[in-house]
């Protein structure tokens, strides 16, 4: 799949599910829960491309320079070291596009769940 039809499908729903999921996972680690939740509400403010490889976003502090993150992480002008939301950002929009591409779930029938739960009461 292109990355442009990968970030074109990337959308406010998918971005949510993403950061539900990583929440939980970052659960332990208070650094990159702390990164993703300001990336969150970052994405929410600045002004920002996604091409599906390569993010470009506004600086907060340093007005109309903009930094480019890749799955290599951030570009030399970031100062920042270790987890931060730059690398949060790229990852929770790699994310969405993930969801947003993965095929829907097949859904069961009604003689499939019929069965299913005929199977389930054999059970008991
Ligand atoms: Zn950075």
């Amino acid at each position: 799949m292109s990355n442009a039809i990968v970030a074109a499908s990337i959308n406010r729903t998918t971005v949510g599910h993403a950061l539900r999921i990583m929440r939980r996972e970052y659960a332990h680690n208070a650094t990159a829960l702390n990164a993703l939740n300001k990336a969150s509400v970052e994405l929410s403010m600045t002004i920002w491309s996604f091409d599906g490889e390569a993010l470009v976003i506004e600086s907060r502090t340093n007005i109309g320079h903009k930094y480019t993150v890749t799955s290599a992480g951030c570009d030399g002008s970031c100062k920042a070291r270790g987890s931060h939301w730059h690398q949060q950002a790229y990852e929770l929009l790699v994310r969405a596009g993930r969801i947003a591409t993965q095929p829907a779930k097949p859904r069961q029938t009604d003689e499939q769940y019929a069965k299913a739960l005929e199977l389930v009461d054999d059970l008991y």
